[in-house]
């Protein structure tokens, strides 16, 4: 397969006669994910549509005063949450500031972590500070260090949030989830390929490539936060998709605080545009790979899921689900142009 990065869009038009009886013409656009070679779908003609619980940012949830009940909040978390392993960490949680971290009483994987912001038990998306989403981070990057010297075989990481259940958070307290295993996910075994093939190839790393290509077009380009750039996906697999690329890093232990602090300020920004959209639901991604080769950068994905509020329609319909191509209604562009608002 060729390896290079190919933007692609190709137009498609579908035909029909109207209700009124004139003939019309629907234009969607398939593009194709140059990293991954997915193809999704931009329904054009869906763009002014207001989806059902996305005119105002809805109400918070009936739980979201219900802090007794929460294993989350204080006192109660120290009771209820679990300890990690002597040899990971004696103390049994981290700390860093408001932010704590333990395992997953339901792990995914070898290392299944939870890291609280803080003891805030219910926060409207966009109003956290970033301090809270930094210490979180670098308390993700300390059990990620841990886990890195206890046990080297575990390279496959990643730091991911569902921020509410319709993003499937099944807890209303925000929190990160911090995954490390010796066993790739899908994900991480296609980008780990992908990845050192690119550089093998053609001597360069995929995602500063691709960064390249976007600072040129400008289309999608969005803006900064220290090192990390921002920009909307190419080929979205989400609604209002936006990446940031931290060029040059392929390993978190390369980071500062104030790298995390920047990642943690594109993760509110994002928050705020989403907000500005009446979207109260989201997913973020970071993945990493800790086996020393150096071709696959830092990235995080962030994605609106649909609104947390009674009967929203799901953002996965059949076409997702069953054919495989993501169908959203914005093009990445107009995505970008309304996201640079807050990066100003
Ligand atoms: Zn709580």
């Amino acid at each position: 397969m060729d390896q290079s990065l190919i933007f692609t869009v190709e137009p498609v038009t579908a035909r029909y006669i109207a209700p009124a009886g004139d003939e019309v013409e629907r234009i969607i656009e398939i593009r194709t994910n140059p990293v991954t070679f997915r193809t999704s779908r931009v329904s054009l003609s869906r763009i002014g549509e207001k989806e059902k619980g996305a005119e105002a940012l809805p109400d918070p949830p009936p739980d979201a005063d219900l802090r007794a009940d929460c294993p989350f909040c204080r006192p109660q978390v120290m009771m209820k949450t679990p300890r990690c392993v002597h040899h990971l960490v004696p103390s049994g949680r981290l700390v860093r500031g408001a932010s704590l971290l333990f395992p997953n009483l339901f792990p995914y994987g070898r290392y299944s972590g939870v890291s609280l912001f803080d003891d805030t038990h219910f926060v409207e998306i966009g109003t956290a500070s970033v301090d809270v989403y930094r210490d979180s981070f670098l308390n993700c990057a300390e059990y990620l260090r841990r886990i890195r010297t206890s046990d080297p075989q575990a390279v496959f990481m990643a730091i991911t949030q569902n921020h509410l259940p319709s993003a499937g958070g099944s807890l209303l307290h925000p929190h990160l989830q911090v995954h490390a295993d010796r066993i790739a996910s899908n994900h991480h075994r296609f980008l780990h390929l992908r990845a050192a093939e690119y550089f093998r190839t053609t001597g360069s790393r995929l995602f500063t490539d691709y960064l390249r290509h976007e600072q040129q077009d400008g289309g999608r380009y969005i803006g900064t936060t220290g090192s990390w750039q921002w920009m909307a996906a190419f080929a979205p697999e989400g609604f209002y998709e936006i990446w940031g690329i931290l060029p040059g890093y392929t390993s978190f232990q390369r980071l500062g605080e104030d790298d995390w602090e920047n990642l943690a300020l594109g993760v509110i920004r994002t928050q705020k545009f989403y907000r500005s959209l009446c979207r109260n639901g989201y997913n973020l991604g970071l993945l990493l790979i800790e086996d020393g080769n150096d071709s696959l950068e830092m990235r995080a994905v962030i994605l609106a899921r649909s609104n947390f509020a009674p009967w929203v329609r799901n953002d996965h319909t059949g076409y997702e689900v069953m054919l495989g191509d993501m169908a959203t209604f914005v093009p990445p562009e107009e995505t970008a142009r309304l996201a640079r608002e807050f990066w100003k």
